[in-house]
């Protein structure tokens, strides 16, 4: 599903450059979970934005499905994304001004789905993160354990074959962050591919495989399939 071909990502301010990856080649299989580790800086977050199409390396080949999608506009970055990859944030990035049940919506509104669908499938999946009692409530008013559950069901309802998820328990609590590594493990086990960012070994032992950074390159030999 994934295959990159020797990465770079440099990031260039006035006085100081940083390589933030260096030559990165990976790939993922379909059905895949895979954790990411490596101390912080190594340059975890701007791969996964780079293997969710937030951001362009900028050189290096990256194969998504088969497809080039290395160079891809702005635009068409969106466009390619919407339905495909959902994105799981350390910090929930939820929308304070909407009810959990609109900040799901927006997704499948983007996607241009009818509204009736739109209805059914943002109670099954707010059913499924266990939130159901939740639904007409704010972000605000949730524990972080169950924003997070919210952001994945935001991830989830357009049925996108892969989640990329960067630190989605860093700002949890360990039993919340239980929760949603459970809510985690069973989209993978229905077919979905994950690829996961953590700096916690318990959560990288639900994973089937890890990749190891460090200062911008896979550590090689480092891998381990679990
Ligand atoms: P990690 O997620 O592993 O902690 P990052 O991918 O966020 O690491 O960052 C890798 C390196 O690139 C770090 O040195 C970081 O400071 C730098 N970096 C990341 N994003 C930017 C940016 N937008 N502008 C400048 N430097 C950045
Ligand atoms: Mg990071």
């Amino acid at each position: 599903m994934i295959k990159t071909q020797n990465l770079t990502k440099i990031f260039r301010t006035e006085e100081v450059e940083t390589v933030a990856l260096n030559g990165v080649s990976i790939n993922v299989e379909d059905g895949e979970f895979v954790a990411i580790m490596g101390p912080s800086g190594c340059g975890k977050s701007t791969l996964l934005n780079i293997l969710g199409l937030l951001d362009n390396p900028d050189s290096g080949d990256y194969l998504l499905d088969g497809e080039p999608v290395a160079n891809l506009k702005e635009k068409d970055r969106t466009r390619y994304r919407r339905g495909r990859i959902g994105f799981v944030f350390q910090s929930f990035n939820l929308i304070d001004e909407l009810t959990v049940e609109e900040n799901v919506d927006l997704q499948l509104r983007y996607m241009g789905v009818p509204s009736k669908e739109r209805r059914e499938r943002v109670t099954e999946i707010l059913r499924k993160v266990g939130l159901s009692h939740r639904a007409k409530h704010y972000p605000q008013q949730l524990s972080g354990g169950q924003q997070q559950r919210v952001a994945i069901a935001r991830a989830v309802v357009g049925k996108p074959k892969l989640i990329l998820a960067d630190e989605p328990t860093g700002n949890l609590d360990s039993k919340s962050g239980l929760a949603v590594m459970e809510l985690l493990s069973q989209l993978n086990a229905e077919g979905t591919t994950i690829v996961m960012v953590t700096h916690s070994q318990h959560d990288a032992q639900m994973a089937s495989r890890i990749i190891n950074l460090f200062d911008g390159q896979v550590v090689e030999g480092s891998e381990r399939i679990l």
